[in-house]
């Protein structure tokens, strides 16, 4: 709803375009199209996975989108201050989706709203709801509004109180959520903490046990890890995906299908190549990971990594070792 919100109030034409990455949980997608816009599906930066103003301003130039929905996949920050240059430069919308980026993703540019989700699975949980942070006072009123169901409670408006100035819908966030993401928050540092430190136990674990056979998305871990996305190419992902079935670990492939794979069914589209995009998810895979998670748990992952990313070459021609 935030996402969708805040995309209804930059005051676009219908039908405008809207370049979301490929890479992306749905909803990204589904707020474009609900906002009355028609989404252009871009790629991704092979090291952070990200959708780049590089990329954004090359898909722009082809087709003319009007907006920019970037999304900080798996938590991971966007600089927002070069998606302001961005929108200065080329006169095109930013919004940030950072659902799962709360205490990663800064917001230091007034221009570029960016929203953070609170449901149950991201950093700050409330159970359900969101957050839209921007520097912009006209865009914060509208969609304090719009989530309230358009009725206008400014006596400076024009309008008398309690009258609706547009149609608007029911997005506030409940007392109830609203006292779960108090007590969430009174919890954030003990909790950002101790998932940090599981999130370095855990890559450390896996990278000793696998060698140079795992990539990352690059750069720091997120301030409070919910997730634990890793990649190993094929066949190295489905051996793993299969011990650990056998072994009763759960697996995810999160954001999977990529975005341009469900379009099919459900709306005019715009589909850029994607090379990038289809290369980092081939391998992409969830592994367990909560505040819960024991060091013997991430020993028993870490061993079927390990035998999931075994090539049996050393036994074969000891000499190949060295060989990346
Ligand atoms: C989780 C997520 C959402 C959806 O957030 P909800 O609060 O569950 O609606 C949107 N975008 C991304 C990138 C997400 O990871």
């Amino acid at each position: 709803m935030g996402l969708e919100l805040t995309l209804h109030c930059l005051g676009l034409p219908p039908g405008s375009k809207v370049i979301v990455p490929a890479l992306t949980f749905v909803a990204s997608f589904t707020a474009i199209i609900r906002a009355g816009h028609v989404p252009v599906i871009a790629d991704i930066d092979p090291e952070s996975w990200l959708l780049t103003p590089e990329t954004a301003s090359d898909v722009a130039a082809q087709t003319g989108a009007a907006a920019v929905l970037a999304v900080a996949a798996f938590g991971k920050p966007h600089d927002t201050k070069r998606w302001s240059a961005f929108r200065k430069k080329t006169g095109i919308e930013v919004v940030i989706d950072a659902a799962g980026a709360f205490g990663s993703q800064w917001v230091e540019a007034a221009d570029v709203p960016v929203i953070y989700s609170l449901h149950a699975t991201k950093s700050l949980a409330a159970g359900e709801g969101g957050i839209v942070v921007s520097g912009n006072p006209a865009i914060n009123a509208r969609v304090r509004q719009l989530s309230n169901f358009g009725i206008n409670l400014d006596p400076e408006a024009g309008l008398p109180t309690g009258h609706l100035s547009f149609v608007g819908s029911n997005a506030k966030l409940s007392e109830y959520h609203a006292a779960v993401a108090h007590a969430s928050l009174d919890q954030w540092h003990l909790h950002a903490g101790q998932r940090q430190k599981i999130y370095r136990t855990y890559r450390e674990t896996l990278d000793a046990a696998c060698g140079d056979k795992l990539q990352w998305q690059s750069g720091s871990a997120p301030a409070a890890p919910t997730i634990f996305c890793v990649r190993m190419a094929e066949p190295a992902r489905n051996r793993m995906e299969k011990i650990c079935q056998s072994r009763h670990i759960a697996t995810r492939r999160w954001y999977q299908p990529l975005l341009h794979k469900h379009a099919e069914q459900v709306t005019p589209t715009i589909k850029m190549p994607v090379p990038i995009a289809e290369s980092i998810a081939s391998g992409l895979i969830g592994l367990p990971f909560s505040l819960f998670l024991s060091s013997d748990e991430i020993t028993r992952i870490a061993e079927a990594a390990r035998q999931a990313t075994a090539t049996h070459r050393k036994q074969l021609s000891p000499h190949l070792d060295h060989h990346g």
